[in-house]
């Protein structure tokens, strides 16, 4: 079986992992969100496929479901006694490697799914990692900073500010001009099921959406698709997902979520059994719904999930 999914960050990697263990023999291609990537020092950084990597790779940080297990943080510490900005963004002296690698075999000029690809070489994550375009794509959110409206970057706004100011809206810079990397339309054509994990609809999987081609893609490919909400009990289950919402006119509830991305996208749409009563609105809007539990506690919780969405794509699965 070929599955494919779109991930952004931790809610992604969390949910793949489950994935790997509820369908190990499945052929799973990750298309990662690289609206998040940031340059800083002079190297890029990918946040959400690192992500991905080093938690199926098992070199994640588990207590905070990103960055480097075992870490320490001198070089943060030297640059910071330089007076270096920003200050604010958590690089550990293991991830700073990482950055480093991507960083030299860009300048060497190999795009962003070859790095990945080799990266990855080092850790195995069992999966098949693409970013959405090898493209440079950034996620910027427009704030009113001291009474002007300006544009920041969303690593600017998530993690500097904790989205702690309304965003009034969100922009995937440069995706309008982007290409999907090589790989990632193949695969969403050769998929027997697409799955949206419960990663942030907003600045993950609609900014993976927000490439050209890949929404028309998955509307084309002819296979299930099924999503599970990240939003229960009609808040972020981590995170501030509300926020960005928000900036797109949508309710933070998993019902909304559903109808926002549309009956044209989705087939189904998995909600946590806490928002059983959405099941009928999300239904109303053209997409089949089902309660579960959605809570991704620990691994085999999360394998649950997947098993549910795999079971479920069976159900829905017109031919
Ligand atoms: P990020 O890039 O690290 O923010 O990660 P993603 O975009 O992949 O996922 C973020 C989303 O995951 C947030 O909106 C959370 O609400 C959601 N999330 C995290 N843990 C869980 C969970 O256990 N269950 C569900 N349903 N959603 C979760
Ligand atoms: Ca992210």
């Amino acid at each position: 079986m070929r599955i494919v999914v779109l991930a952004g960050g931790i809610g992604g990697a969390r949910f793949l992992r489950g994935l790997k263990k509820a369908a190990p023999d499945a052929d799973i291609t990750v298309i990662g969100n690289t609206g998040d990537d940031i340059h800083l020092f002079g190297l890029k950084v990918c946040p959400d496929l690192d992500t991905v990597m080093y938690t199926l790779g098992g070199g994640i940080n588990e207590e905070q479901g990103w960055g480097r297990s075992d870490e320490t943080f001198h070089l943060k510490q030297e640059l910071a006694e330089y007076g270096v900005e920003p200050q604010w963004f958590g690089l550990g002296d293991r991830d700073f490697a990482t950055h480093i690698v991507r960083s030299q075999m860009l300048g060497a000029g190999y795009p962003l799914s070859a790095v990945t690809e080799a990266l990855c070489d080092r850790w195995q994550p069992g999966v098949r990692l693409i970013p959405m375009s090898d493209d440079r794509i950034e996620t910027h959110v427009a704030v009113d900073i001291d009474g002007e409206r300006r544009a920041i970057h969303f690593q600017e706004y998530w993690v500097r500010l904790r989205a702690s100011v309304p965003a009034h809206a969100v922009v995937p810079v440069g995706a309008e001009q982007s290409k999907p990397a090589p790989g990632v339309l193949e695969a969403l054509s050769e998929a027997d099921v697409i799955l949206f994990p419960p990663s942030n609809p907003v600045v993950s999987i609609g900014t993976i959406l927000a490439v050209p081609g890949i929404r028309e893609a998955i509307a084309d490919a002819g296979v299930p698709v099924v999503g599970l909400s990240p939003i229960v009990g009609d808040a972020p289950v981590r995170g501030m997902a509300d926020k960005v919402l928000a900036a797109v006119g949508v309710e933070s509830s998993a019902a909304a979520v559903a109808e926002h991305y549309g009956s044209g996208l989705l087939d189904g749409w998995l909600v946590d059994e806490v928002d059983a009563a959405a099941v009928e609105r999300v239904e109303a809007a053209g997409i089949r719904c089902r309660a579960v539990p959605l809570m991704m506690t620990d691994l085999d919780a999360a394998a649950r999930m997947a098993r549910e969405a795999l079971t479920f794509a069976e159900e829905v699965r017109t031919v």
